[in-house]
């Protein structure tokens, strides 16, 4: 099954934690509001990157990622 990932944007500064842990599926980029977020390379990654985006979502310090299934 694939997977679904939710960001609460409004948290995140731009660590880059995610995109070291699954660069399959997060890309950190300059945004609107003067410093870098992340955004979503893949809306619904399929169940092989599954151990790497519990990884980056467990391991982001301000806790933006949730995993659940799509
Ligand atoms: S999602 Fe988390 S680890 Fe990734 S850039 Fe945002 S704050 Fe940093």
């Amino acid at each position: 099954m694939a997977l679904k990932i939710t960001l609460d944007l409004d948290l995140c500064q731009g660590h880059s934690v995610c995109l070291g842990e699954c660069p399959e599926v997060f890309d950190v980029v300059e945004s609107d509001e003067g410093y870098p977020q992340v955004i979503l390379l893949q809306e619904a990654p399929p169940p092989e990157l599954r151990e790497k985006v519990e990884k980056a979502a467990r391991y982001c310090p301000n806790h933006v990622i949730t995993v659940t299934e799509a």
